[in-house]
C-alpha cells in the first residue's frame, strides 16, 4: 500500500469512443473518421445561414486524445486502457474515478454498464478488482460501495429509496452525503447484485420522470477501506463510475415549467463539472479559482478531482451527419480537457 509513488498531480487522461451507427442513421454521412489510435477527423459541411455555395460552413479538423476507440473497439479494450491502469492506482491508496461523457444516446451507459453479453467496465473492473484483494489475502481490506444519483440538483440514494439527501462538507472528511447508505460486498457477485439492483433502481426513476436517465447523473462508487499493521486508522480510496447526463444543448422539454426547470439544473451541474475541468486544465502549475461549489455533481466529486487522482474520461460519440453538432462539441470540450 502506498509502495507506489504517487500518480501526477492533476493527471487527466480523456479517450474517445466511436459508436457504430444505429439503425437511424445508416443511411447518413458520416462526419468522424479515425486517422488512428490517437487522432480522427471531424469532415462536414453544414447550412451556414444563407443555404448553398459559399455560405456553407465546412469544418475539417483532426483532434486527438489519448486513445480513440472506433466503431469495432470492444468492452474489453476499452476496459484495457481506461479502467485496467486505475486499479493499481486505486490499490496504492490513490482516489481515481471515469467519467463518460457525450450526447445522449451515444453509448455512455453501455460503456460503463453494457450488457449480459457485453458487460461494461465497470462489471469487468469488479472482477479484476477481487482478483487483485484475493492475491493480497495477508492485507486487512474492506471494500464499501455505494450509488448515488444526481437530478434537478438533487441527490437520491439508488441503494436505498428515500427522499434527496442533505450534503455538506466536513473538514478532513470531505463532502459527504448524509445517510447514504453504504453496502459491503464480499464477493464481485455481491457487489455486481448491488450495481444491477441501482441501475434498475434508476431506470424506474427514469420512467416515471421523463426519460431522467438522460438528465441526471450517476456515480457509482467503491471504496477500498485498508488497515495497515499500525493499528491506527485506516486509509480508504476511491474509485467513481459517473455516467453524466447527456451533454446535447437542445433539450427536447416536453410541456413547460418541469422541462425547462430540468434543463437548467442539468446545465448546472453539467457546466460546473466543464468549469472544473476548464480550470483544472488551465491551473496547471499556477493557482486559480475551481468553482467546485457551483454544483452538487462536482462538490460530491471533489475529493477525487483534486489532490493526489488520476481521472479518465471517456467521451462518446456518434459517427453520422445529424449528430454533427453534439459530435464536434463534445469533441472540442474533451480534446481540451486533455491539457490537465
Ligand atoms: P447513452 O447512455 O449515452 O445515452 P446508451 O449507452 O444508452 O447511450 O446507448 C444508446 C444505444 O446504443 C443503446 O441501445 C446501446 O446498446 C447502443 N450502443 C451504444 N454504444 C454502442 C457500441 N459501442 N456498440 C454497440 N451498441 C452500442
Ligand atoms: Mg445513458
Amino acid at each position: 500500500w502506498g509502495a507506489e509513488p504517487p500518480p501526477q498531480e492533476g493527471s487527466m487522461a480523456v479517450v474517445l469512443r466511436v459508436r457504430p451507427p444505429n439503425p437511424r442513421e445508416r443511411a447518413a454521412p458520416s462526419v468522424l473518421h479515425v486517422l488512428n489510435q490517437r487522432a480522427v477527423l471531424f469532415a462536414s459541411e453544414e447550412p451556414g445561414g444563407t443555404g448553398t455555395g459559399p455560405g456553407r460552413r465546412r469544418r475539417n479538423l483532426e483532434f486527438e486524445f489519448d486513445h480513440v476507440f472506433g466503431e469495432r473497439a470492444t468492452q474489453e479494450e476499452v476496459f484495457q486502457h481506461t479502467t485496467l491502469p486505475l486499479l493499481d492506482t486505486l490499490l496504492a491508496g490513490y482516489n481515481c474515478s471515469v467519467f463518460a461523457y457525450g450526447a445522449s444516446g451515444v453509448g455512455k451507459t453501455h460503456t460503463m454498464m453494457g450488457s449480459k453479453s457485453t458487460p461494461g467496465i465497470v462489471h469487468l473492473a469488479t472482477v479484476e478488482l477481487y482478483k487483485r484483494l484475493e492475491a493480497m489475502k495477508d492485507r486487512s481490506c474492506e471494500v464499501l460501495v455505494s450509488y448515488q444519483q444526481v437530478y434537478k440538483e438533487r441527490v437520491y440514494d439508488l441503494l436505498k429509496p428515500q427522499g434527496p439527501l442533505n450534503i455538506w462538507e466536513q473538514p478532513g472528511k470531505g463532502v459527504v452525503a448524509q445517510g447514504l447508505s453504504l453496502h459491503q460486498p464480499t464477493t464481485p457477485e455481491q457487489l455486481l447484485g448491488l450495481l444491477a439492483k441501482g441501475n434498475k433502481n434508476r431506470a424506474q426513476r427514469s420512467t416515471k420522470a421523463n426519460a431522467a436517465s438522460s438528465r441526471s447523473h450517476a456515480i457509482f462508487q467503491i471504496q477500498v477501506k485498508h488497515w495497515d499493521l499500525t493499528g491506527g486508522d485506516p486509509h480508504v480510496a476511491k474509485l467513481s463510475f459517473i455516467d453524466l447526463a447527456g451533454s446535447e444543448r437542445a433539450w427536447d422539454t416536453p410541456g413547460r415549467g418541469e422541462g425547462m426547470w430540468e434543463g437548467t439544473s442539468i446545465n448546472r451541474s453539467l457546466l460546473a463539472f466543464k468549469s472544473v475541468v476548464r480550470a483544472l486544465a488551465g491551473a496547471k502549475g499556477g493557482q486559480c479559482h475551481v468553482p467546485f461549489r457551483d454544483s452538487k455533481l462536482t462538490l460530491l466529486l471533489k475529493d477525487s478531482l483534486v489532490g493526489s487522482f488520476r481521472s479518465t474520461v471517456i467521451a462518446a460519440v456518434s459517427p453520422a451527419a445529424p449528430a454533427g453538432p453534439d459530435t464536434y462539441s463534445t469533441l472540442r470540450f474533451a480534446s481540451r480537457a486533455r491539457h490537465i
